[in-house]
């Protein structure tokens, strides 16, 4: 029994040096193990022989078991065709080539036996197959009769004439040879409890199934083991952290919190808003570190929980920190904060990288004194300098604009770890956060403050501007004010100017009579502030903007977001800005401009978002639509994604069974030292040693 992966695929029948570089360089195939895991993405059912009688067009492929009697040539230049009549012993079918036709009339014999493959159509008002395989009845091994498999290629590998039949060629050859079980990877009582295919037979499957079912089952046993691997991994460093990472006990509900919720909170807490003060609450007195996603949608009051968790850090003598993606937001933050607590001896300062000279030295003494409570940043506040006092809590807003890599610094800002909360309203779906925010415990604020107006959100075409125009008008005589927005566009940014500014022009001259502001990612941060100000203030009525505004910004008075080419924008983004208005209490609207010309797929995208407000049914669609590997924050989560088989999106259940098997597992034996897990430790090390920096996430 060899090892797999030690065994180079040049070694196979049929693969020479050639071959073997161009299956290297195209789809990283270099092992028989590779080869192995290079799985189909779909099957054909060979498995029946079909009889003419017995054909529709509503069937996909079919073959069908015949001989050709006799064969007719028709038509002139492009209506060149051939058609063979195929007699199957009971009935006639027209089979029928544009191409290739003097090749067919060569090598297909008359008055023999060929199984034919291929799409029953209509062609000239009769039942026809166009273009068929036919292949003579003794060349066609077994497995080609059952469920045949198709690799994908590439370009390169097609023009060099390797197709999917070269693949499956290679894979049968390489099957021959694995004459021995292929060694199992998980352990046999968990075989045994959820009723898994053994891998050798799954892997035999999932190339050369015998039924649908059969595959099925091979295909989940696959899919369950990426999962519960990544699972593994996530839960064991997570187990880990929480024995080792000590966090500050926070006991105590005291003063700030009770002096704030009884006297200054100025309107009732959300259910929503109150279980997940409590989730936090938990995690804060129970001696550990806590490390929490608190996801909730745009508008959903995560501020105000962020305020009243550091008030239970304030009780504990602990300072607390918030930390921001933008100046603008942490400026924002900075109002509201100062708000709500201004008749409370609690000190709020910002923090950012304009801030500089005596100013911010003022700041960091406070910090190290400790005479400031809160403090409110941007990503200057982890960068050098900055030392706190006593550092009990971090909150991280909209956290998909920083990297793990700065998140991770954050700790290192005290001997005893601050508790983390992160605070995201990108929805994540479970089980997509399951896996990127592996080890972090979620909270959910899934309830809107009472009296909100959903925005309306509709869709149009960007050939009659006229009554969008007039519908601003409408709206900013009443007082309110409008946001267009464009997409950015990556590959130039001189285009994106071009776009922005062309508009901003254009948008002067048929509003003359109001004020506008622009903003893009062109500019200064501080020209940017100063623009966004003016809308802030209501001097300006109309913010034309790049997507710079996607984050946060609050501007109730704002009714109406217009979005540009709306079909270039994902999901989570149209989403995102959508939450932009809606935020006071006049009804808001959102509209959707795009092209006419749309593919299935966006036409989808703009539907949905006209049909509900809903940010977590928006991602569950989009990872649906999209996968995971585009969802914003995926790419910064710091996990390789090495998942051949299993989605994120379609697979939720059993992400969900592959977390609870690893916790059950873990929970029996948590460093996995029973003999009957000896397996799992083996590749719970390898795979650590892929993913050293797994450990920092959060
Ligand atoms: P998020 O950060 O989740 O997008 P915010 O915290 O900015 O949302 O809250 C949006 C608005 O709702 C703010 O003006 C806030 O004061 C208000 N708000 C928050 N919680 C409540 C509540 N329980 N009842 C009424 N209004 C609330
Ligand atoms: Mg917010």
């Amino acid at each position: 029994m060899e090892d797999l992966r030690q065994q180079a695929i040049t070694y196979l029948p049929g693969i020479g040096p050639q071959r073997a570089k161009m299956l290297e360089a195209e789809l990283g195939i270099k092992t028989w193990h590779d080869l192995l895991y290079n799985f189909p993405y779909k099957h054909i059912d060979r498995s029946r022989l079909y009889k003419i009688r017995e054909l529709t067009t509503e069937m996909p492929f079919v073959q069908v078991l015949g001989q050709f009697l006799s064969f007719e040539e028709a038509g002139q230049g492009r209506k060149h065709r051939l058609t063979g009549h195929f007699w199957d012993g009971e009935m006639f079918l027209d089979v029928t080539w544009f191409h290739g036709i003097k090749y067919i009339k060569q090598s297909v014999k008359l008055r023999k036996d060929y199984i034919l493959f291929g799409r029953p159509g209509v062609y000239g008002g009769r039942l026809s197959v166009i273009h068929p395989d036919l292949d003579k009845p003794e060349s066609m091994t077994l497995s080609k009769m059952s469920m045949q498999p198709y690799y994908s290629t590439t370009e390169r590998m097609k023009k060099a004439g390797m197709t999917s039949r070269s693949l499956e060629n290679f894979t049968s050859s390489l099957f021959t040879k694995l004459t021995w079980t292929l060694p199992e990877t998980l352990p046999q009582y968990l075989i045994e409890r959820l009723h898994l295919m053994p891998l050798d037979k799954a892997l035999r499957a999932a190339h050369y199934p015998t039924t649908a079912d059969e595959l099925a089952a091979a295909n989940m046993r696959l899919k369950f083991e990426e999962l519960f691997f990544i699972q593994l991994v996530i839960m064991s460093y997570a187990r880990k952290r929480q024995q080792e990472r000590v966090g500050r006990r926070f006991v105590r509900v005291g003063n700030a919190f009770n002096t704030f919720f009884h006297k200054y909170l100025p309107f009732p807490l959300t259910e929503a808003q109150k279980r997940v003060i409590r989730e936090m609450h938990a995690d804060m007195k129970s001696g550990h570190q806590m490390n929490r996603l608190l996801q909730g949608d745009v508008g959903s009051g995560k501020t105000l929980v962020a305020l009243m968790v550091m008030l239970i850090a304030i009780d504990n003598g602990c300072q607390a920190c918030i930390m921001a993606p933008t100046e603008i937001l942490a400026e924002q933050h900075l109002q509201t904060f100062r708000n709500f607590l201004k008749d409370m001896p609690i000190r709020v300062e910002l923090l950012t990288g304009n801030i500089k000279g005596k100013r911010r030295a003022a700041i960091e003494e406070g910090l190290r004194d400790g005479s400031i409570h809160i403090l409110i940043g941007t990503h200057a506040v982890i960068e050098d300098n900055v030392q706190f006092n006593n550092l009990g809590l971090v909150i991280i807003d909209e956290q998909h604009r920083f990297g793990v890599a700065q998140r991770a610094r954050l700790w290192q800002k005290s001997e005893v770890c601050p508790h983390v909360l992160v605070m995201t309203a990108t929805p994540i779906p479970r089980t997509l956060a399951m896996t990127v925010y592996g080890d972090l415990d979620v909270s959910i604020i899934d309830e809107l403050p009472p009296g909100r107006k959903p925005v309306r959100t509709m869709h149009i075409y960007d050939n009659q501007p006229e009554q969008l125009y007039r519908g601003v008008v409408r709206e900013i005589e009443a007082g309110h004010q409008v946001y267009f927005v464009f997409p950015l566009v990556k590959e130039s940014e001189k285009l994106d100017l071009k776009n922005v500014q062309d508009e901003y022009v254009h948008l002067k001259e048929v509003f003359p009579q109001y004020h506008i502001s622009m903003v893009h990612g062109k500019m200064k941060p501080s020209e940017k502030d100063a623009e966004m100000q003016k809308f802030v203030s209501g001097e300006t009525q109309i913010l034309v903007a790049t997507t710079v505004i996607e984050v946060g910004v609050n501007v109730p008075n704002a009714s109406v977001m217009i979005i540009q080419n709306a079909e270039r924008f994902g999901l989570s983004q149209l989403h995102q800005l959508r939450g932009r208005v809606g935020r006071g209490a006049e009804q808001s609207y959102c509209i959707l401009v795009s092209n006419f010309k749309l593919s299935a797929e966006t036409r989808k995208r703009l539907q949905i978002m006209t049909e509900t407000n809903d940010g977590f049914e928006i991602a569950e669609a989009d990872l649906k639509l999209r996968g995971p590997g585009d969802l914003e924050g995926t790419q910064q989560s710091g996990i390789a994604f090495n998942l051949k088989l299993a989605n994120l999106g379609r697979d939720g259940q059993l992400v969900q069974l592959a977390r609870d098997t690893a916790s059950f597992v873990l929970d029996a034996d948590p460093n996995l030292q029973a003999a009957d897990n000896s397996l799992l430790l083996r590749h719970l090390l390898e795979l650590r040693k892929e993913q050293q920096d797994w450990s920092q996430i959060s």
